[in-house]
């Protein structure tokens, strides 16, 4: 029963929630987008800590000079703060000067308020001041870090009165503004974070589907081409050699003729579900078009190339594919594969290497398909002219 009101609650989602903002992905992309706005944060709240002398002079005229230099540590302490983010706002400095200004300048707070006369009668609202600044400055920190932060000031002032110390203060004013200013500063930043949460996964999912290929889940034409032209790139700086294979399934129209074109959808699916376990970790594969895939195979030469295009051709020939129409009919596939080779020393250019390969492909067809050939083993004469293709 208590489990099922948690539950309405949405405590465990909450839980959830909170679990999933610690990924390093989400924290790394927040001190991106928001690093800047929180440093700019912290150099106001050293600003208007200077300014605060007016406040003080406000309050007690005579004393307020005497209380000025304070402020001034005060500020500067912020200083310190907004300089030791520059490493990163995860750094070990940026979180140990989050952790520490804080409380200095509480402490440096509560040091003025009993040097003025009626200090603590009215600059008490200085707690609620620091805490509409509080949430900006560590906007771009881990949420539970964020609440560390300023939850420390607001546990300070208890300890002080738990153990007897004065400062001059009346503890239960003092910790009832600190309270009513802290906690729903925690829930600030809870709605902070579950909107910059929702606007990193929505960015995250378009950025997804912009690469991948809706039907089958892997990269799509256009990632292939930038990540290609990159891969290709560094084998060229490096003098490494590279291969790409072009596979198109062998009369595919056929089975959409047959079956209809969700069954040829299912084919396509099927025939990557094979080629997958072939595809090393380094390697990158894509959907090229209708029925034709496209793997860039990293510090491979011309052997391994051929190798594993004929493990592809022979896989896909080992699992034929049962169709989800009628009786299930089980459908023989297979796939005539082109390979390219990129040799240190060429020119790294991507669009050429899927040209020759698309010409390997095509003399595949034109051998009776169903095997693999490499475009050096096209005779010169056979060869088309490669102009480059336009990477829209
Ligand atoms: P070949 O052995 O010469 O490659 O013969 P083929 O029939 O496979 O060659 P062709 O390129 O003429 O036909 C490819 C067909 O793939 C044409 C098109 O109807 C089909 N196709 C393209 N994209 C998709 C798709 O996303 N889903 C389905 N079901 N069919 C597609
Ligand atoms: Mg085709
Ligand atoms: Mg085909």
């Amino acid at each position: 029963m208590l489990l099922d009101v948690h539950r309405r609650l949405g405590y465990r989602r909450l839980a959830d929630f909170l679990r999933a903002t610690q990924d390093p992905e989400y924290l790394s992309a927040k001190a991106v987008d928001i690093g800047d706005f929180s440093r700019l944060a912290i150099l106001l709240a050293a600003v208007f800590l200077v300014a605060a002398i007016i406040w003080d002079y406000a309050i007690d005229p005579a004393n307020a000079l005497g209380t000025a230099w304070l402020r001034i540590v005060e500020s500067l302490a912020v200083l310190g703060w907004a300089m030791a983010n520059r490493r990163g706002i995860h750094s070990k400095t940026a979180r140990i000067a989050a952790l520490v200004t804080p409380l200095f300048v509480e402490i440096t707070f509560l040091q003025i308020l009993s040097m003025l006369h009626n200090g603590s009668a009215y600059g008490m609202g200085g707690i609620l001041y620091g805490y509409i600044f509080g949430p900006f400055l560590v906007l771009a920190q881990p949420f539970g870090f964020a609440v560390l932060v300023l939850a420390l000031p607001a546990i300070l002032p208890v300890l002080a009165w738990f153990l007897g110390l004065s400062f001059g203060v009346d503890w239960g004013i003092y910790n009832a503004y600190v309270w009513m200013g802290f906690v729903p500063v925690v829930f600030i930043l809870l709605f902070f974070e579950y909107l910059y949460w929702n606007v990193f996964s929505y960015r995250r999912q378009v950025e997804k589907q912009a690469v991948t290929d809706g039907l089958t889940q892997i990269a799509n034409r256009r990632h292939f081409l930038g990540e290609g032209a990159r891969h290709l790139a560094r084998h060229h700086r490096n003098r490494d050699p590279a291969s790409l294979l072009f596979i198109d399934v062998d009369r595919f129209k056929s089975i959409n003729d047959s079956y209809g074109h969700h069954v040829g959808d299912d084919a396509i699916k099927h025939v990557v579900d094979t080629l997958l376990p072939l595809v090393r970790e380094s390697d990158l594969i894509a959907r090229y078009g209708g029925e034709e895939f496209v793997v860039f195979l990293q510090e491979t030469g011309a052997r391994g190339a051929d190798l594993i295009a004929e493990r592809m051709r022979a896989a896909v020939v080992a699992h034929p594919f049962v169709a989800e129409f009628e009786h299930a009919p089980t459908i023989k596939l297979t796939v005539s594969i082109g390979v390219s080779v990129f040799e240190p020393g060429a020119t790294p250019d991507i669009d050429l290497l899927i040209h020759d390969a698309d010409q390997a492909l095509y003399e595949a067809k034109r051998r009776g398909r169903d095997c693999v050939v490499g475009y050096g083993a096209i005779a010169p004469d056979d060869r088309q002219p490669h102009r480059a293709v336009a990477t829209t």
